[in-house]
C-alpha cells in the first residue's frame, strides 16, 4: 500500500518550495512538507495536461 506520492515539478503556493509536495491518497489531500499546508485535490479540474 502506498502511503504517499511525492509530486515532482510542483511548487507550494504558500511557501513557494519546489518538490516538497506530497499526495496522501488515503485522505485525498496534498500537503507541503515544508510549511505543512494542505489542500484538497480535485481530480477533475478541466486542466488535465495532455
Ligand atoms: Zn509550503
Amino acid at each position: 500500500m502506498t502511503l504517499a506520492h511525492f509530486l515532482d515539478e510542483l511548487r507550494c503556493s504558500v511557501c513557494g518550495v519546489l518538490n516538497m509536495l506530497w499526495l496522501d491518497p488515503m485522505r485525498g489531500v496534498v500537503e507541503c512538507r515544508n510549511c505543512g499546508q494542505s489542500a484538497l485535490t480535485f481530480p477533475e479540474t478541466g486542466e488535465e495536461p495532455r
